[in-house]
């Protein structure tokens, strides 16, 4: 399964996926930076400056050396992404910034492989799984993306590390489900986490006819 974005969601739902056996493939552009620490489980002061995936794939193959883990340190953009994404099983959205996260949209119901798609902004963090054509994509939610601008970013919102990590776990509870055949909890289901109060709470979801992305053509 490809894990795309090896930082505070990412990060742990890698190491919790290897623990369990799934062969991954890690893709991140950036390196270990020092505001990464306290949220990214895998890397350590010693790391800085080293790309995030090849730290995260030695992390993993030291620990679980029958794990097989692929470490792409390639930017996933509109002309890479479906070339490098292609016959993935599932991947995992733990991307920050919603471009990215309209682009992987997209790629899953192009390829039709299943995405589970998680953020995090502040203390809330938010997890669905997209079926592609069978359950809600991110823009039957989102018809028009809001302008970047009009977005705090991560460092201008915060993010807390236990909130950013229990979602990239969750995230990879439904990966390890979907790779395993079973079918998602959260196929037209939002899974909402409140981290100022630890509480769950999920909304029902349905596809949009009308949807831009993913709806029946007219
Ligand atoms: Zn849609």
């Amino acid at each position: 399964m490809a894990i795309v974005g090896v930082g505070g969601l990412g990060a742990p739902a890698a190491a919790v996926l290897a623990a369990s056996g799934a062969s991954l493939a890690l893709f991140d552009y950036d390196r270990v930076e020092l505001s990464n620490l306290p949220r990214q489980p895998l890397f350590g002061t010693h790391d800085l400056g080293r790309p995030k995936v090849e730290v995260a794939a030695e992390r993993i193959r030291a620990t679980f050396p029958s794990t097989r883990v692929e470490a792409r340190s390639c930017r996933i953009d509109e002309t890479s992404a479906r070339a490098v994404l292609e016959g993935m099983d599932v991947i995992v959205d733990a991307t920050d910034g919603l471009p990215a996260k309209a682009l992987l949209n997209q790629v899953a119901l192009d390829l039709g492989t299943p995405l589970v798609h998680a953020g995090v902004l502040g203390l809330d963090g938010q997890l669905f799984t997209i079926l592609p054509r069978r359950s809600a994509c991110l823009r039957c939610l989102f018809h028009e993306l809001p302008a970047e601008d009009d977005l705090p970013t991560c460092q201008q919102a915060g993010v807390l590390g236990p909130v950013v990590g229990a979602v990239g776990i969750a995230a990879a509870r439904e990966a390890l489900d979907i790779a395993l055949g079973r079918p998602p909890r959260l196929a037209d289901r939002l899974a909402i986490l409140d981290g100022s109060r630890l509480r769950w709470r999920e909304i029902g979801l349905g596809r949009d006819p009308a949807c831009h992305a993913c709806g029946d053509p007219a």
